[in-house]
């Protein structure tokens, strides 16, 4: 699979790939990856992430494309591919006996008014259908001011009332903080990247330490994302309770890779 700059068409540089976004599911372009998370050597669960591989401009990255997609409405498609994707998954492990949890990110425009009751009934369906346990799909949402909406704050508790599980991504970069945690029950709290980056400092290890204290105390699992060197993870390995997502133990996986090494 060739990279833009090999193809010499960049997407930073040119938009001409914002014309087939609305084409790119029907056209078999977008896949999802999974990112392992463990706790300890275990694999707990997997977050999904979208890719768009363009015929033209190659791998197109999501901070690119989600944003576009927000803006033409295609997320709503984007949201369920993302669903359905990691609900097949989930489908598959349990087939060879394995129960993981899979989370989707989903942004706030597919939770506002209408499209919030119609993303409900899509997670209702597909889970039924693939006889999923509908705790085993996380809907991870962003923090930031966008979820303060009543409408969207009303999808999510619905979400939750439902027997979906709920994550809290990129904590402590948004606007609404610790408000939030009494609006909505969370089960997972995603301390943001940047907190990794800071450990070894001498503020930077408190802060972490008082984050994930935060999350256990409040009754959340606690995920750190973006562990990337061994000084991070031996210092998070301290907190046996801990889920560990980062390229370090592992980066974003292929569906086939997964699969491969479920049944060999
Ligand atoms: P995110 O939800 O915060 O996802 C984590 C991002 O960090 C992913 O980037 C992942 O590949 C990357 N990452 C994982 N481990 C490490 C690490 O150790 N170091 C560093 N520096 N990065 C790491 P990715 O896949 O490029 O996704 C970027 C963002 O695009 C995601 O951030 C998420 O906000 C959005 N996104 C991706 N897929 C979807 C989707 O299906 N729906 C929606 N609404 N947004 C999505
Ligand atoms: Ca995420
Ligand atoms: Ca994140």
């Amino acid at each position: 699979m060739k990279n833009w700059s090999e193809k010499g068409l960049s997407p930073f540089t040119s938009d001409g790939w914002k014309r087939d976004l609305n084409r790119a599911i029907e056209r078999d372009q977008l896949y999802m990856m999974y990112q392992p998370k463990f706790k300890g050597t275990e694999i707990v669960g997997y977050e999904a992430l979208c890719r768009w591989e363009h015929p033209l401009y190659g791998l197109i990255p999501p901070n690119l494309f989600i944003p576009e997609s927000e803006e033409t409405g295609y997320i709503l498609d984007i949201g369920r591919f993302a669903v359905q994707s990691a609900c097949e998954l989930i489908s598959h492990m349990m087939e060879v006996g394995i129960t993981v949890s899979i989370a989707v990110n989903v942004s706030p425009l597919q939770l506002r008014g209408g499209n919030g009751s119609d993303f409900i009934k899509f997670v209702k369906a597909t889970t039924h259908e693939l006889e999923v346990a509908r705790n085993k799909l996380i809907i991870e949402v962003t923090e930031g001011h966008e979820i303060d909406r009543d409408d969207v704050l009303s999808t999510l508790n619905d979400i939750k009332s439902h027997g979906f599980s709920l994550s809290l991504d990129d904590f402590g970069t948004g606007y609404s903080a610790y408000s939030v945690f009494n609006k909505l029950n969370i089960d997972q709290l995603k301390v943001d990247r940047c907190f990794v980056d800071s450990i070894g400092t001498a503020k930077g290890d408190i802060i972490i330490e008082s984050i994930i204290r935060l999350g256990w105390d409040l009754g959340m699992e606690v995920v750190i994302e973006g562990v990337e060197t061994q000084v991070q993870n031996e210092f998070l390995s301290q907190y046996p309770n801990l889920i560990i997502q980062g390229y370090y133990l592992s980066p974003p996986l292929r569906l086939e890779s997964i699969l491969k090494s479920l049944c060999g």
